[in-house]
């Protein structure tokens, strides 16, 4: 995969330290903008601001059922959903029928956000989904954004040339500084009796190579899907309420698409407002009703375009993501396929060409229209990524904090074993790098602070 495949948002730029490495390493970036872009289900294109009007009304219900998550999240019926909630939402607005239509049809774009359809989102826990703030960064440190056009707002920072760099330097004082053991798969974690063991290091660990170390405290980073699937590579077992916990949580299956053609052919502004002689850097089709072969489910399409990025990084490259069913009927579709093959080639193709041939200047015939190149992402079927993309709340989880918190305790005060990585980030970083991040300083804390405890007040 590619170092495009994940990540590709700075979720949140208020006291975000990816914020500040994406500036140190020059990594190209730019403030999320709204959405004015967007073909309804039967065809028809609505434009600039038109566009961009109902997107955002759409925005505010979503801001209003957040605040309705967090005040009641107590006595919210776990089973109700944000598309339950929508839906209501949307019939009080007083809006005529053709108005509503459009506004459940971009609502379902939440599925870009979570991995999975609205309807499966959990609306009492639908406040830990929303991102850490932002918005001021922007306005102190305009700099930082490299392009952006007018409606730009700083809550994401779209990171248009790839976290290779962020990575790098979050990796750094790793590499060269300790034992590091790539390419190792770890099949077992064993807390050996410690009358076992003459020294205290007590947790055992093996890998697929045979490999065995022993370890004083381990942070386990496997992702949420792992943990699930291999509940029995921990012996003793986990506690029960670990494994309930880990069980109550969803994987979202958000997966990313590139078709990359020989030039950037829809580069017409059309009134999408996508900024001189651009089309729209971001479009959504909703609810399509043009595509029953591939998309039955009428599931939402987004496309973003990378020609519209910085021009030092900028490149004829169309990304649409997809999620949920959608995901699934694209990722096993391509099982068995090699990548680069005509077969696979085609697949992708047929998925995105009712899309892609609405953009201006399509012209069926013309060499240029057609992609040389194209990749879908596999992580629903992936051992090390967890079978999905990421955390996702779904219904009918009843207490999302408290499960996060057994996650993020796991097994550590009793056995010296912590779980850090994106399904153990604090609330409103749930999901995200910088959650990942973030969970890991925090396992850190807890692993010095038992050792600590261990070696007693002299130490
Ligand atoms: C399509 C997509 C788009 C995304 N977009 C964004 C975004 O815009 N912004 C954002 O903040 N986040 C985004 N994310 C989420 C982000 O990528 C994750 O939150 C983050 O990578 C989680 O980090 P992690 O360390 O918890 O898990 P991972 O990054 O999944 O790392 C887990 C590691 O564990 C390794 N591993 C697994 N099993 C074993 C084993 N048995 N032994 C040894 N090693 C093992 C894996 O190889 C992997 O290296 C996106 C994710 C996807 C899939």
């Amino acid at each position: 995969m590619t170092p495009y495949s994940g990540c590709n948002q700075i979720h949140g730029t208020d006291h975000n330290p990816f914020v500040d490495i994406a500036r140190r390493t020059n990594t190209s970036t730019f403030g999320q903008e709204d959405i004015h872009s967007i073909f309804l289900g039967d065809g028809r294109y609505l434009s600039g601001e038109k566009a961009q009007r109902l997107y955002l009304r759409k925005e505010e219900l979503f801001d209003q059922a957040t605040a309705y998550s967090q005040e009641n999240t107590n006595t919210i019926d776990p089973n109700v959903s944000l598309w339950d909630w929508y839906k209501q939402a949307v019939a009080s607005q007083g809006l005529d029928h053709e108005e509503q239509d459009q506004l459940l049809q971009v609502g379902q774009d939440w599925g870009g956000y979570v991995g999975e359809a609205i309807e499966t989102q959990s609306l009492r826990n639908l406040w830990m989904e929303t991102s850490l703030p932002g918005g001021q960064f922007y306005a102190e440190n305009p700099l930082l954004i490299s392009a952006l056009t007018s409606y730009a707002r700083a809550d994401n920072l779209f990171v248009a040339s790839s976290y290779q760099k962020i990575l790098e330097t979050v990796a750094q004082p790793v590499i060269g500084h300790c034992d590091l053991r790539l390419n190792a798969e770890v099949v077992s974690i064993q807390t050996l009796p410690t009358s076992d063991s003459e020294h205290r290091a007590n947790t055992l660990i093996k890998t697929r190579g045979g490999h065995e170390d022993r370890f004083d405290q381990v942070i386990v980073t496997t992702p949420l899907g792992w943990l699930q699937k291999n509940t029995a590579a921990f012996s003793p077992p986990m506690p029960a309420s670990l494994v309930d916990a880990l069980a109550s949580l969803s994987m979202g299956r958000l997966e990313k698409v590139f078709l990359h053609f020989p030039k950037a052919w829809w580069q017409h502004d059309q009134d999408g407002l996508g900024g001189q002689g651009k089309f729209a850097t971001t479009t959504l089709f909703g609810s399509p009703e043009y595509a029953s072969d591939t998309n039955p489910g009428k599931w939402i399409q987004e496309v973003f375009l990378y020609s519209n990025v910085a021009p030092e990084v900028a490149h004829p490259t169309m990304l649409f993501y997809i999620y949920g069913e959608n995901s699934r009927l694209l990722t096993e579709a391509l099982q068995g396929l090699a990548l680069g093959s005509q077969e696979y080639h085609e697949t992708v193709v047929s998925f995105f060409k009712p899309y892609y041939s609405r953009l201006p200047s399509y012209d069926d015939q013309d060499p240029v229209c057609r992609p040389i190149k194209v990749l879908s992402t596999d992580w629903e079927h992936d051992d090390f990524a967890g079978y999905g993309s990421y955390t996702h709340l779904a219904t009918p989880l009843k207490d999302g904090l408290a499960t996060i918190q057994t996650i993020r305790q796991a097994m550590g005060d009793d056995r010296g074993i912590w779980f850090a990585g994106e399904h153990a980030a604090p609330p409103n970083a749930l999901s995200t790098i910088v959650g990942a991040y973030q969970s890991g300083e925090a396992a850190a804390k807890s692993v010095v602070a038992l050792q600590k405890k261990q070696a007693g007040p002299a130490a």
